[in-house]
């Protein structure tokens, strides 16, 4: 596994795998790696001969107040699991590499797939990710990226700016790797305190009893706050439930579109989201 820093030698290592004609998949990560980013980098060699992982906290979908700073790294760990994996490469750039003291450039999103939920209470995060995300793929040039469905309105919305922005590497989305609990692999569970990490369960749990209300007939936005509730109950502090259009994002039209039930909610000081289909 080649452990790349710089622009140029990942432009080469890119170049040698062009020249003999293989594929490759693009797998972007913020490193502190569990099981869920594993599964990705696995996906990724599903559909190419090679896999690029990369690994930068990024700065810009941060905002001040945030845990930029206190964000979990794990560098010769992660590198380990990489390998394992069978990671082919791993980009690691320090920020002066992706954003140099002139950067001037910001992707920005707007439309259906950023409003209303992340995007309310971290205004500066999908902006931040799509700038981001547009530099990697122009970069890596790669036939696929493998993005986790744990986040799932980033999904939506790097999809939408490599459409817009026609880049052609072809974005998939993988369901979310879970504890036996339910709770969904995040770096940030490392920010858990062992009560709080077994409140956590909740979330889970409260998407899948709205979903199953909802697939009895129960409206949406009445399952979203018996949801809401509940988390509440449980001792979270919730920025929303929602339940919303599978594809658009948008709110629910009615009977037979394909739903998705999206929570974000707090523990403590740690943010966690899910999201589940109904
Ligand atoms: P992060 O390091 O949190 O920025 O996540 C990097 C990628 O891993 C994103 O595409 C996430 O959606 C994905 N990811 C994070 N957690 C999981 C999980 N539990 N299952 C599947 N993918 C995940």
């Amino acid at each position: 596994m080649q452990i790349i820093r710089t622009v140029p030698e990942l432009r080469a290592a890119i170049a040698q795998w062009r020249e003999r004609g293989e594929k490759i998949s693009l797998v972007p990560t913020m490193g502190a790696l569990h099981e869920g980013h594993l599964a990705l980098v696995k996906e990724g060699l599903n559909h190419a001969t090679r896999a690029i992982a990369t690994i930068f906290v990024n700065p810009r979908q941060f905002a001040a107040h945030e845990d930029l700073s206190r964000y979990p790294r794990d560098e010769q760990g992660d590198l380990e699991k990489l390998r394992a994996a069978g990671a082919s490469a791993v980009f690691l750039p320090d920020a002066e590499v992706m954003y140099p003291a002139e950067f001037a450039t910001t992707v920005h999103m707007s439309g259906p797939a950023t409003a209303g939920l992340e995007d309310k209470f971290r205004p500066h995060f999908f902006d931040g990710v799509a700038t981001v995300v547009a530099k990697l793929f122009i970069l890596a040039d790669a036939d696929f990226a493998i993005f986790g469905e744990k986040d799932y309105q980033q999904l939506l919305v790097v999809r939408r700016m490599a459409k817009d922005l026609n880049i052609q590497t072809e974005v998939f989305g993988l369901p979310t790797i879970r504890e036996a609990d339910g709770l969904a692999m995040s770096s940030r569970n490392r920010y858990l305190s062992t009560q709080e990490r077994q409140q956590a369960t909740e979330i889970h749990r409260a998407l899948s009893q709205a979903a199953v209300a909802i697939r009895g007939g129960k409206a949406p936005a009445l399952a979203s706050r018996a949801a809401k509730r509940a988390l509440t109950k449980a001792g979270f502090r919730v920025d929303y439930v929602a339940a919303r259009n599978g594809q658009t994002l948008g709110l629910p039209q009615g009977a037979g579109e394909p739903l998705r039930l999206l929570a974000a909610a707090w523990l403590g000081k740690t943010r966690l989201i899910d999201n589940i289909p109904v």
